[in-house]
């Protein structure tokens, strides 16, 4: 999913426990629990892009679990505002990607993942050759330049691939997980 939904729906998180309990940090740790996240896609395009691997989809910090991990500490041990934005933020950014991009039920549980190696045939069931878009959508310029890059180690990566098993990776028009 691209920047801006995640700025906005992690924003209301943050308004909503601020009107709730006052404490006006929530707004900010809300859509910095929303935002950052997204930067784990920084190591994925390294692969990609630098590496020309394409097998694997990483996304560190995605994961159903750590929001589980948060509720948890906060109803035991640390039942602060903070970290209730924090966890509502990131409930937006793991469930809006959840629900906007085109997943498997596992692919944001960073366990599953892991059990499947990370390999993005198994964790997302395709390989995701648009991821690119999310990037150029929020470049504040250049978006041309930056698509024809994307598309030309894209390209590059796939012919590799392709030499080493016959050709068979096949393009993906859909959404990219973000
Ligand atoms: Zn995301």
């Amino acid at each position: 999913m691209n920047l801006l939904p995640h700025v906005a729906l992690s924003s209301a998180a943050g308004v909503g426990v601020w009107a709730a309990t006052g404490d006006e940090a929530a707004i900010p740790v809300a859509v910095a629990a929303g935002v950052l996240p997204d930067l784990d896609h920084l190591l994925d395009y390294y692969v990609r892009y630098f590496r020309f691997n394409w097998k694997y989809m990483f996304l560190l910090l995605h994961g159903w679990e750590y929001l589980a991990a948060g509720v948890l500490i906060y109803g035991l041990w640390v039942r602060e505002p903070w970290l209730l934005a924090a966890l509502l933020g990131y409930a937006t950014q793991v469930g809006a990607d959840q629900f906007n991009n085109r997943v498997k039920w596992h692919t944001y549980f960073i366990v599953s993942r892991a059990l499947r190696g990370f390999r993005s045939m198994e964790t997302l069931g395709r390989v995701d050759y648009r991821g690119y878009m999310a990037v150029v959508n929020v470049a504040p310029f250049g978006k041309e330049r930056l698509m024809q890059w994307f598309e030309r180690r894209t390209a590059q990566a796939r012919s590799r691939a392709g030499a080493a098993d016959g050709g068979v990776a096949t393009a993906s028009p859909a959404r990219s997980p973000r």
